[in-house]
């Protein structure tokens, strides 16, 4: 599959007759959605597809969470959030609670556990000598699955952190924000500047 190198877009413009021979598109049953899209499947993708019409262009990310979660039915919100960003989640915790919804908040350093716990040496650590927390995003899956919450927002959460929350999050996830330390967590910002200032990125892995 290589739709990222696509340039027709065929599946986009209702014209599959002109598809890529090699495109994904052709290999599915008119009757694909029906078999696999279960009943929840189909009610969070026609509300996310409702949240895109009603507020497109309109209502920023924070919006679209919040009428996505009132759609869904989705009450008691789980917020899985990382330390460097402990003010947003505190503003974003405010807004959600002012908008009637239920908050729960779980830290990236849950449990204070050292990183030796998941074998990191002194030398690997960040500021070496001495404690330093690991993130612990099973240990916030696992409290927001015991808090009972609807569905969980992640934000700011490390990458592989945030996969290992996903993995085990037992309510639906979203994500308001990614963590990129040197872009002010704006990650594309690598990406519109890969042909300039970032062409280092095409040889990172030597
Ligand atoms: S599904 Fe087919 S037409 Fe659509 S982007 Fe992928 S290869 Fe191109």
């Amino acid at each position: 599959m290589k739709c990222s190198l696509c340039g027709k877009h065929s599946c986009h413009k209702n014209d599959l007759d002109n598809a890529p021979t090699d495109c994904p598109s052709l290999s599915m049953s008119k009757d694909y959605v029906t078999h696999a899209y279960n009943a929840e499947d189909l009610r969070i993708a026609k509300n996310a597809a409702l949240v895109e019409s009603i507020g497109y262009g309109k209502n920023t990310r924070v919006e679209e969470i919040m009428d996505f979660a009132q759609k869904c039915g989705y009450q008691k919100l789980g917020l899985a959030f990382c330390m460097g960003l402990h003010q947003e989640a505190k503003v974003f915790t405010k807004i959600l609670q002012s908008n009637s919804f239920q908050v729960e908040s779980i830290i990236c350093k849950n449990g204070g556990f050292d990183k030796n716990a998941i074998g990191i040496a002194e030398p690997e650590k960040i500021c070496r000598g001495g404690f330093e927390a690991m993130c612990n995003p099973v240990g916030q899956a696992a409290h927001l699955q015991q808090a009972g919450t609807d569905f969980n927002i992640i934000l700011g959460l490390c990458v592989g952190h945030d996969t290992l929350f996903m993995k085990y999050s037992h309510a639906p996830v979203t994500v308001l924000a990614v963590k990129d330390r040197v872009l002010a967590h704006n990650p594309l910002a690598a990406i519109y500047q890969a042909d300039a200032y970032y062409k280092r990125l095409y040889t990172f892995i030597k």
